[in-house]
């Protein structure tokens, strides 16, 4: 019986071709053609005012951090349940993470809980996505202008999902995607800052070309090319563009196919939950996900170490997800937690994801038959 993994990037076919074209043009380092080609794709399907490839989410989210003028003490609200760049990015520059619990339907920050967060320090709130399930974003956005917040979506999840009508990362100032593996569309290691507040525009260049003014001097609109800000290397070289290229190219119909293979889990485990056996992932009608992962809600932690246990013994490869950033070790010292965060602690220890990837189909069948298998009992 073959082994069933839980992901596998999947391949357009036409990356090493654009890899090949990249080497040819002569020009490996980063903001050539096939950068510039993303760049626009990602402003033309999100709207954005500007999109910057970055060679990861993570490092979107530092320059995010640096475009925040964030100063030591400094506070920005988000969640626990989320992956550790979140919060590391601000926790670079000094800031304090403050955890505020999530949403027990999507699992995404909890909107109802931020405001009771926010102090004199506060300077800004991050969004996460969970499962490219969108946020109350209109909540989120309105709270950030009563009290002068910026609002930095960590949309690792989130391309090509929508929030009533709006693409999921260009709704707040800026916006964070990933392209890593794991994620729907895919350079290996990859992201993008979109910037949707133009006043930030011009020094987020600066900031990914390592704090000089180097694609104003291109652009002839300054005559020195020279060091004017704080900043890091944040671009990815060619290479990486052309093999993402590819994958932009074919993004609708790697969605398509996923929300696909989503949907036929949903249906397949309806009776599951009607059994009162397993929850199923929520998705309020003002969001068009992205089905960037399929989870189920199992009874609690031995419940679900023994189903993951159990799946791995068929051959089938299931993982749970985030460790809460409160209870990690850096977390506890860096970090602050408004309230008690029960939703995080409890959904944490439940929730197990099933294998999504494109080429899934063929075996699909036999990890829906061994779940139900296993949770009929
Ligand atoms: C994947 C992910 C990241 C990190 O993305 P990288 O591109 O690997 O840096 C950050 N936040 C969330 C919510 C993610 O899922």
């Amino acid at each position: 019986m073959s082994l069933i993994p839980f992901n596998k990037p999947y391949l357009t076919g036409k990356e090493l071709h654009n890899v090949a074209a990249a080497h040819g043009h002569g020009q490996l380092a980063g903001d050539g053609q096939f950068t510039r080609s993303c760049n626009r794709w990602l402003e033309q399907r999100t709207g954005t005012r500007k999109a910057l490839l970055t060679h990861s989410c993570t490092a979107a989210l530092e320059m995010a951090a640096i475009l925040a003028d964030l100063q030591p003490g400094d506070e920005v609200i988000m969640p626990s349940y989320t992956f550790v760049s979140t919060a590391n990015a601000f926790a670079l520059r000094g800031a304090v993470p403050v955890f505020v619990d999530i949403r027990p339907d999507t699992l995404n920050l909890d909107e109802r809980k931020i405001e009771a967060a926010i102090t004199p320090r506060t300077r800004a709130i991050t969004p996460v996505h969970y499962a490219g399930v969108g946020c109350d974003m209109d909540a989120i956005m309105g709270i950030a202008e009563r009290h002068g917040l910026l609002v930095i979506e960590d949309a690792a999840q989130g391309v090509l999902a929508r929030y009533r009508d709006r693409p999921l990362g260009a709704i707040g100032h800026l916006g964070a995607y990933s392209f890593h593996e794991t994620k729907n569309i895919i350079s290996g290691e990859g992201g993008a800052l979109l910037i949707n507040d133009p006043a930030l525009a011009d020094r987020a260049e600066i900031i990914r070309e390592k704090g000089t003014n180097r694609s104003q001097f291109f652009r002839g609109q300054v005559d020195k090319y020279t060091w004017v800000d704080i900043g890091s290397s944040y671009l990815p070289g060619e290479i990486i563009a052309a093999f993402l290229w590819a994958q932009m190219e074919e993004a609708d119909a790697i969605t398509a196919g996923r929300l696909a293979i989503w949907q036929r889990y949903h249906e397949a485990f309806e009776s599951l939950e009607r059994a009162g056996r397993v929850r199923r992932p929520v998705v309020p009608d003002d969001c068009g996900h992205n089905a960037h992962l399929y989870y189920l809600l199992l009874r609690d932690l031995d419940d679900r170490t023994a189903f993951i246990n159990q799946m791995n013994q068929a051959g089938i490869n299931c993982v749970f997800h985030y460790v809460p950033l409160h209870s990690s070790p850096r977390g506890r010292a860096a970090g602050r937690v408004k309230g008690s965060l029960p939703v995080t602690t409890d959904l944490a220890d439940r929730l197990v994801r099933l294998p999504l990837w494109l080429g899934l189909e063929a075996e699909q069948e036999r990890v829906i038959m061994t779940v139900t298998a296993l949770l009929e009992r």
